[in-house]
């Protein structure tokens, strides 16, 4: 399994990084020892002092395919969950400033949690675009749709697979709106998307 992750793909959450909007996705990788499932613990690790959560919408291929044209793209999905993918942003900020490779701060172990899976259309709204957010301590932190995605769920599916064989039951993190921030142990994050709990996880 893989697990494929998309950066700045929502305008507001580029610019809060002060990052320039891409003109194609930016893509990058988790191994599967990320994952975290739904309603487990996550425990801060001590080599980061800024963890940052991102809340995004999850895609799970369902077949096989290479070199994914336009017009087929959507039959290759149709089941989404919550994830976070768990940033630690002073590292990143060090890689990115060397250059370096990001995996450190991207790929450590469970930096990926996962949520239930839902069927697309049992979540979609009615001009059908996906609602979410994030509330941390009760509080709502991060909110987002999908159509204000710079690059939808068929553009990344055609992008991804001009360079990697998509294989059933990889995962696409679709990339974060704006809202991220530091996560401190005792936080406790719940997810939603249109209107249902779609994940939560206590930061220990
Ligand atoms: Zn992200």
């Amino acid at each position: 399994m893989k697990i494929f992750c998309i950066g700045r793909n929502y305008v507001d959450h580029a610019l809060e990084l002060n990052n320039p909007i891409p003109k194609s996705p930016i893509i990058f990788m988790k191994p599967p020892t990320a994952i975290l499932a739904e309603g487990k613990p996550f425990y801060h690790p001590e080599f980061s002092k800024n963890i940052h959560f991102e809340l995004e919408l999850v895609l799970k291929i369902k077949k096989n395919g290479k070199s994914i044209q336009p017009e087929f793209a959507s039959s290759y999905y149709d089941q989404v969950a919550l994830g976070i993918d768990f940033t630690a942003r002073d590292l990143q900020d060090t890689c990115k400033e060397k250059g370096h490779p990001w995996e450190i701060a991207k790929a450590f172990d469970h930096s990926a949690v996962i949520g239930p899976f839902f069927s697309i259309d049992e979540v979609k709204s009615a001009d059908g675009s996906i609602h979410f957010e994030l509330l941390k301590n009760g509080q709502t932190v991060q909110s987002g749709s999908s159509d204000q995605m710079i690059f939808d769920f068929d553009s990344l599916i055609v992008h991804i697979s001009k360079y990697f064989t998509l294989q059933q039951g990889d995962l696409i993190y679709t990339g974060t709106p704006a809202g991220v921030g530091k996560i401190e142990i005792g936080d406790k994050l719940v997810g939603k998307i249109a209107e249902r709990e779609g994940l939560h996880c206590e930061i220990k």
